[in-house]
């Protein structure tokens, strides 16, 4: 059983030390952007009243078992995903979600993606996400787009329709997408509608990512509901690990009744600046609380993921050469050899 702690002081200077080489890099870096030290989480708790850190022990209890324990019904543990069903291709279907917004959601679907397209594998992605930020970072306006997912989990048209060639093959959102959560309520197997619309074009592709709006409603639950895995980019920051004990009732509810196979297949620790402690704080609860799921790559806070976007592109394609675009590679090679090499790394 473990428990949200915080290592002592003298561990974290260890650790600073054993991170100095990697912040000379950092500051060698051209990024502009200016080092700011968030406080620690002792500091934040004290400033605005929030619960100690290690009050925090409360609140994620519920997902603290042992990650790889065989799960008990009642504690809803992080599930690894098992071997392929039959029946089932051998097509990985990973959604990308967190409740909380601007946490790299779109970002992460998108660079991984490209990576992978990078590698040599058929790759789809998904915008499931009604404000359209995937479908604008290919270039593609959500207000003029005509017909969009909505269509196809509402009016059930196919998939392929939808499906634009850009980078990567991306099946669009538009601004109807807002209406699709009441529309699908009032469906028979409304929590069903993405994955039965991706049977069409699954056997093309080895990879689906799908990109999911800050909520866990009923887009949310149909991604989970299609999926083989869930990625769940994390923010660096404090109270990043809060909102996982919600994400993860939500999974073990889709578990018990509509996908046993779906679970968390990683965390990704995103927007990192390693020359704060309070990143450094952050990624040593999140690795103390679900250990290997962590993945190893932590993708540092750049301008490069912002600025991309910006021309329609992946960091891939706007700065194949950068540091922003190789970490997505290394994810993308973590992503493919799965939890058992992150074990070796
Ligand atoms: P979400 O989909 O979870 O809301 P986004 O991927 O849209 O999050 O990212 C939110 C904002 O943060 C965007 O402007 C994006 O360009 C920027 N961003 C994403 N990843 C990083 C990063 N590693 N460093 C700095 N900014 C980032
Ligand atoms: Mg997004």
């Amino acid at each position: 059983m473990g428990f949200v702690r915080l290592l002592p002081r003298s561990s974290r200077a260890q650790l600073a030390a054993v991170e100095d080489e990697e912040i000379q890099v950092a500051m060698n870096e051209t990024d502009p952007e200016p080092v700011t030290e968030l406080p620690t989480f002792d500091e934040v708790a004290a400033l605005e009243g929030l619960p100690a850190p290690e009050l925090l022990q409360v609140a994620v209890e519920p997902v603290l078992a042992e990650p790889r324990a065989p799960a008990p019904v009642v504690s809803a543990p992080i599930v690894v995903p098992q071997a392929p069903v039959p029946g089932v291709t051998g097509t990985r279907v990973i959604a990308f979600a967190n409740q909380k917004g601007g946490v790299a959601k779109t970002t992460t679907t998108l660079n991984l993606g490209v990576a992978f397209k990078e590698m040599g594998y058929r790759v789809l992605l998904i915008d499931l996400d009604p404000q359209g930020n995937l479908t604008m970072s290919q270039g593609l306006n959500p207000d003029t787009i005509e017909t969009s997912m909505f269509d196809v989990l509402v009016r059930k048209i196919p998939i392929s329709d939808v499906i634009e060639r850009r980078e990567v093959d991306l099946a669009v959102a538009s601004i109807d997408l807002a209406g699709a959560e009441l529309a699908l309520a009032a469906l028979i197997g409304r929590e069903r509608s993405l994955e039965k619309a991706l049977v069409e074009v699954r056997d093309r592709y080895d990879f689906i990512l799908i990109d999911t709006p800050p909520s866990l409603g009923l887009l949310t639950i149909n991604a989970f509901v299609a999926a083989t895995g869930v990625i769940v980019p994390v923010q660096c920051e404090y109270l990043a690990l809060r909102g996982l004990v919600q994400l993860e009732n939500t999974l073990a509810m889709v578990r018990e009744n509509l996908n046993p196979r779906v679970g968390v297949e990683g965390i990704v620790p995103t927007m990192y600046d390693s020359r704060t402690l309070h990143a450094r704080e952050a990624v040593e609860i999140l690795e103390e609380n679900f250990g290997d799921l962590v993945f190893k790559t932590r993708i540092r806070k750049t301008v490069r993921y912002a600025e991309a976007p910006v021309k329609g592109s992946s960091v891939l394609g706007y700065d194949p050469t950068g540091t922003a675009s190789q970490a997505y590679r290394d994810l993308a090679k973590e992503v493919l050899h799965g939890a058992q090499a992150r074990e070796h790394a």
